[in-house]
């Protein structure tokens, strides 16, 4: 793997870790905002209460203090979507990145301020809620779709032996041809693992190869496993990494028994040395 690549996702990482954590607390902060004008909202509905005690009660400002409940209630629910896709996005995060992102969340008390809110202020906070939370939603959507390409790109690169095994020829010239991918020692009959996430689309004799498996993998990978005794998939098939495909043998042209395994990215063979 190129060292800047690894460079540039280590990165990518690091930062989609900060936006998930500012984010989350972002909605923290809402959150506790919209208790605050739930409370702001109660002290105006025992005002109007103590108006209607008076039987003086103007019903304009009933209608209007109605709306704000109404208003209230919708951004309570905006905020549990909200609230939902930061916990999706949370999850995803520590899938991708095994990494644990669950903060101690302050159980600091907000102070109960009211009491003297006007209706034109809080109707004014409320539009300013909502335009927060849309923004928040966008951001956090984002981050989502990002994740998922992260998670796939986990595990859709090939990574570690197909068998356990001395390497016994490795990727590269030798004498007079080009060897396309490594030689792992191992006795015939060992069980051969998938090394990433894909779709069998070879299974069968294939010339000097013998035996062979081909798994085609996202993002332009492909895997090849070659001189096997026995192939347990079937093209077409749906396989993880750590499934076990087959077996080793010595079908095909070979002088004993060992796997003959290749890493292709986009159809041309590279070093499967450095993804083991
Ligand atoms: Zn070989």
């Amino acid at each position: 793997m190129n060292e800047d690549r690894w460079e540039f996702v280590k990165i990518f990482i690091t930062s989609l870790i900060a936006v998930v954590v500012v984010l989350s607390s972002y909605l923290y902060r809402s959150k506790l905002y919209i208790s605050k004008l739930e409370y702001s909202l109660s002290l105006a509905q025992a005002n109007i209460q103590e108006l209607r005690n008076l039987e003086k009660i103007n019903n304009k400002q009933k209608i209007e203090i109605d709306r704000l409940n109404d208003e209230t209630e919708k951004l309570k629910s905006k905020i549990e979507d909200l609230e939902n896709l930061s916990r999706q996005v949370q999850a995803l995060a520590e899938k991708a990145l095994k990494v644990d992102l669950s903060y101690k969340r302050s159980q600091r008390k907000y102070s109960s301020r009211g009491g003297n809110v006007s209706l034109e202020e809080i109707h004014e906070r409320i539009d300013k809620l909502d335009s927060t939370i849309e923004i928040q939603k966008d951001n956090l959507s984002q981050v989502k779709s990002q994740l998922e390409i992260l998670y796939e790109w986990k595990y859709s690169v090939p990574s570690g032996k197909p068998v356990l095994g001395p390497i016994n020829s490795g990727f590269g010239y030798r004498r007079r041809s080009f060897h396309t991918g490594v030689d792992i020692r191992s006795g015939i009959g060992t069980p051969v693992k998938a090394t990433a996430n894909g779709i069998v689309s070879y299974a069968g004799w294939k010339g000097g190869y013998g035996l062979t498996i081909i798994i085609r993998h996202n993002f332009g990978f492909s895997t090849l496993y070659a001189h096997l005794s026995k192939i347990s998939v079937s093209v077409g098939k749906r396989v993880e990494r750590g499934d076990i495909i087959g077996h080793t043998g010595m079908t095909g042209y070979t002088t004993g028994p060992h796997l003959h395994y290749e890493i292709r990215v986009n159809d041309r063979p590279v070093d499967p040395k450095d993804y083991l």
